[in-house]
């Protein structure tokens, strides 16, 4: 695979995980997570989620921005709180691996498909009080 392909990466990543926590999720199977759409809240968009090695997570999304290779969706990110919370976690999601570092948690990368590490979010996770 050679480079050029963009993804696109939030913005405002804190905004984006507000939002995320207001969406209803629930489990289809295993890896597969319905999320409630943002702009219409009777459809929903299915998450599908492969955890790597080395803290790696892979999430594909049926939503227009994650189809035009957007990273960290909302609704992947309603997802992955979901399972979070399911083990007692709770995830807070960060733009650089620097901010994620320093939290001094366990780190995951949420990768865009693509392999530079400027190409996806970094996720720490905490034990949920
Ligand atoms: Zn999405």
């Amino acid at each position: 695979m050679s480079g050029g392909v963009k993804m696109m990466k939030p913005k405002h990543i804190k905004l984006l995980q507000r939002q995320s926590r207001k969406l209803r999720a629930r489990r289809v199977d295993r890896n597969t997570i319905a999320v409630e759409s943002t702009t219409n809240p009777l459809a929903s968009h299915i998450v599908t989620v492969r955890f790597g090695s080395n803290g790696s997570v892979h999430a594909r999304c049926t939503c227009p921005w994650a189809q035009n290779r957007g990273v960290a969706c909302s609704h992947v990110m309603a997802a992955l709180e979901y399972l979070a919370e399911r083990k007692q976690r709770t995830l807070s999601f960060w733009e650089t691996e620097r901010e994620a570092r320093r939290q001094k948690q366990r780190v995951f990368f949420l990768s865009g498909g693509g392999i530079k590490s400027e190409d996806g979010v970094w996720i720490t996770s905490r034990g949920a009080a």
